[in-house]
C-alpha cells in the first residue's frame, strides 16, 4: 500500500546491559502510519519510546523486524541507500534542539539541504521561508545560544523539514519548555506537519497534547497498542 509513508514490522530489540544481563525493549513492534497522518507515541520513561524513534528513523537498527519508508525497504544494515533515505524522506527532532553551535540558524537550516545536493540559493529560500513560518526569520543570523528555548526548537524543526521528509520523528519535543511555551511550540509543529502534508510519529509525555493527534499509540511491553 503506497499510502502508508512508515511501516514498521515486528521490531525486537534487546540491549546489552552489565549487570541483570539483558533488556528487551521491543518485542515484535507494528505500526503502519498513513499519508499525512499525526500519531502521538505515550509511554512511561524507559518504556523504549526513543529506541523506537530512533530505529523508525534508521539511526540505530533493530535486532530483528523490518521498517520501510516511503515505499522503500529500509532494513539493511548500514548501506547506501539507509543513508540516503535518512536524509531525503526524515526528519528528526529531539527533545533537545542539537542545532550546531558555531552556525547560525539560517546556516543550521541551510547545511543540510547542501549536503543532500540543493543549490545555495534554493536552500536560502527554503530556509528562509520555513523560518517566516515558524515565526523566527528576524533571528535567522542568530547563533542557537542567542535563542530562546522555544526559538531553538522552532528552528530545529525547519531544520528536520529542511528536505522536505515524507516522514517527521520527534522525540519528546516539548519536553524540555514550559507549559505555555510548549503549547505554542507544539501547535507551530503541528501546523508545518499539516502545511507540509507530513506523516508524523511524535512522543510526548502530554496526554493533552497527545489528544490533538489523529491516534494516540502507547508502547507497552515491547509492543504497540492504541490507547485507551
Ligand atoms: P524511553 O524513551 O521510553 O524513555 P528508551 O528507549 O530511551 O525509553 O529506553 C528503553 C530502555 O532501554 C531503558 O531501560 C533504557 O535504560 C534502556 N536503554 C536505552 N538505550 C540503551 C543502550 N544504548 N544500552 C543499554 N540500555 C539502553
Ligand atoms: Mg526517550
Amino acid at each position: 500500500m503506497n499510502d502508508v509513508t512508515l511501516r514498521l514490522s515486528s521490531l525486537n530489540k534487546t540491549y546489552l546491559q552489565g549487570t541483570p544481563g539483558e533488556l528487551q525493549v521491543l518485542r515484535g513492534a507494528d505500526l503502519e502510519l498513513r499519508a499525512g497522518e499525526a500519531v502521538a507515541l505515550v509511554a512511561p520513561s524507559g518504556a523504549g519510546k526513543s529506541t523506537l524513534l530512533h530505529i523508525a528513523g534508521l539511526l540505530d537498527t533493530p535486532d530483528a523486524g523490518g521498517v520501510e519508508i516511503a515505499g522503500r525497504n529500509a532494513s539493511g544494515k548500514g548501506d547506501r541507500t539507509r543513508t540516503a533515505i535518512r536524509r531525503q524522506d526524515v526528519g528528526f527532532v529531539y527533545q533537545f534542539h542539537h542545532l550546531l553551535p558555531e552556525f547560525t540558524a539560517l546556516e543550521n537550516i541551510v547545511l543540510p539541504q547542501l549536503a543532500n545536493g540543493t543549490s545555495e540559493k534554493a536552500a536560502q529560500e527554503r530556509s528562509m521561508q520555513l523560518l517566516d513560518r515558524v515565526g523566527v526569520a528576524a533571528r535567522a543570523d542568530h547563533r542557537p545560544a542567542a535563542l530562546s528555548g522555544g526559538e531553538q526548537q522552532r528552528v530545529a524543526f525547519c531544520r528536520a523539514l529542511a528536505n522536505a521528509p515524507r516522514v517527521l520523528l520527534a522525540d519528546e519535543p516539548t519536553g524540555n519548555l514550559d507549559p505555555e511555551t510548549s503549547d505554542q511550540v507544539f501547535a507551530t509543529l503541528m501546523a508545518l506537519v499539516r502545511d507540509e502534508g507530513l506523516s508524523a510519529l511524535i512522543a510526548t509525555h502530554n496526554l493533552e497534547l497527545a489528544a490533538r493527534m489523529d491516534r494516540v499509540l502507547r508502547l507497552d511491553g515491547g509492543v504497540l497498542r492504541p490507547a485507551e
